[in-house]
């Protein structure tokens, strides 16, 4: 009796790269490493598991990740509980205190990989997406600041992504942000009569966030209420001031956004967005901003810090309304071959091939050579060899040029000694 079984599929909101797209990641990947590696950042990994309380204490209960978005769970074997890394700066900020990375001086870090967060799928907006994760941990000056956002606007450059803009904002220290908050709440008292559900639940926990609302019917109301950038003292104005002077310096355009908030609790000072109008509703590519208090919280010695994260599958879906993708060849050289004997020392002549730094695919099974070529085409490789017989018992190996050689007089076939094919197609393939 034979079994059914249903289909399995991916998880909603999870999504595959398969082969020609992965490439294009790779791509991305290469280039952004280039590019962090100009500035000295170096890689740093942490786990994507991580103790539930580290995303609780670290990001704050009454953010949307915290309160709804986390793929939280109880460790069957011992009752922990543990969630997925909804972002990498908890993470990477606990690895740093854990392993006393500032103790000597400040550090340069980045991370790349997957994060998960439980939102409704749509363009741009997915379950499983994947962060490129900039840190710069104790570093306090405006300089530094500055540093990271023309940094982005040089990826921007080296991508060719043109419209795309950069908003800032300061959201101050603390007692700036009390008396602000305290103003707020006042406001929001006023107008409580159009707070939805979630304004009348955080108005007094976390008021700020209420402006954050994506609610068209709290629009007015917010662009009403005081603004913290007028409540910021003579020293968080100067960081601020400093941040954009550079900014300038550097010729990288900015607005002033006093509405921005960002959707983690731990910033101060300097936030900022990069949006562009190319995505649809999912307009921010990258956030970041200033996090001076995030170290201690998390049991650090309190050292300053500031950082920003770019969503990869947004940058993808920018980047390929400028540059399309163009489909690369899975290999330079394809080796067909006829009969047991040809098989085995096409195998060798492949490794030897590698050796010499070439790519090459080596035809799998026994096939006609028809058969063959078609899959040599379909591989896209720019060059086949042929051993069959008649190459064996003459030492030789057929070499054809599959492509790009119309425009040369170069013959299309050639007959090439087996101990000088090496030399010959090192030449061919650039
Ligand atoms: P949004 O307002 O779009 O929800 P966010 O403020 O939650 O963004 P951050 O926590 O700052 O986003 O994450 C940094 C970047 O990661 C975002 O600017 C965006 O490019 C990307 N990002 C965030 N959430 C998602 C998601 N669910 N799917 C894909 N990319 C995302
Ligand atoms: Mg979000």
């Amino acid at each position: 009796m034979t079994q059914v079984f249903t289909k399995v599929t991916a998880i909603r909101g999870m999504n595959d790269a398969l082969p020609g797209a992965s490439a294009r990641w790779e791509q991305l990947e290469a280039l952004v490493r280039e590019w962090l590696r100009a500035y000295g950042y170096r890689n740093m990994r942490a786990p994507i598991l991580e103790h539930t309380r580290l995303f609780t204490r670290g990001i704050g209960e009454v953010t949307d990740i915290v309160e709804k978005e986390m793929y939280t769970f109880t460790d069957s074997l011992n009752g922990e509980s543990l969630t997925m890394r909804p972002e990498f700066t908890a993470g990477m900020v606990r690895a740093a205190i854990e392993h006393n990375l500032l103790y000597d001086r400040p550090q340069r870090v980045y991370a790349m990989g997957p994060v998960f967060r439980h939102e409704r799928p749509q363009r741009g907006r997915y379950r499983q997406f994947h962060q490129i994760d900039v840190e710069a941990l104790g570093l306090a000056g405006p300089d530094i600041d500055a540093e990271l956002i023309v940094m982005v606007s040089r990826l921007w450059k080296l991508l060719g992504i043109t419209d795309i803009e950069l908003e800032i904002n300061s959201l101050g220290q603390g007692d700036e942000r009390a008396a602000h908050r305290a103003a707020l709440i006042t406001h929001l008292e006023q107008h409580k009569d159009i707070l939805d559900e979630d304004g009348l639940r955080r108005m007094y926990t976390n008021p700020l966030r209420v402006l954050d609302t994506k609610n068209p019917a709290m629009q007015a109301m917010a662009d009403s209420a005081p603004k913290l950038f007028d409540f910021l003292g003579e020293t968080s104005r100067a960081h601020f001031d400093g941040v954009c002077a550079r900014l300038t310096d550097a010729g990288v355009p900015y607005r002033l956004n006093p509405r921005m908030v960002r959707g983690l609790d731990y910033y101060n000072l300097t936030v900022f967005e990069w949006v562009t109008d190319k995505l649809g509703a999912q307009a921010t590519v990258c956030g970041g901003g200033r996090y001076d208090g995030l170290i201690e919280l998390l049991g650090g010695k309190a050292a300053p810090a500031v950082g920003f994260a770019i969503g990869i599958e947004r940058l993808l879906d920018l980047w390929g309304q400028y540059q399309p993708e163009v489909a690369l060849p899975e290999c330079e050289v394809y080796v067909v071959h006829q009969g047991d004997e040809a098989q085995r020392r096409a195998a060798l002549l492949a490794e030897s091939l590698r050796d010499a730094g070439m790519s090459v695919i080596v035809h799998a099974g026994a096939a006609s050579f028809k058969s063959q070529f078609k899959r040599a085409d379909a591989s896209a490789a720019s060059i086949a060899v042929i051993l069959g017989g008649d190459e064996l018992a003459a030492g030789v190996a057929s070499v054809k040029m599959l492509r790009a050689v119309a425009q040369t007089s170069d013959a299309a076939q050639f007959s090439v000694p087996l101990d000088d094919l090496v030399a010959f197609l090192k030449d061919k393939v650039n």
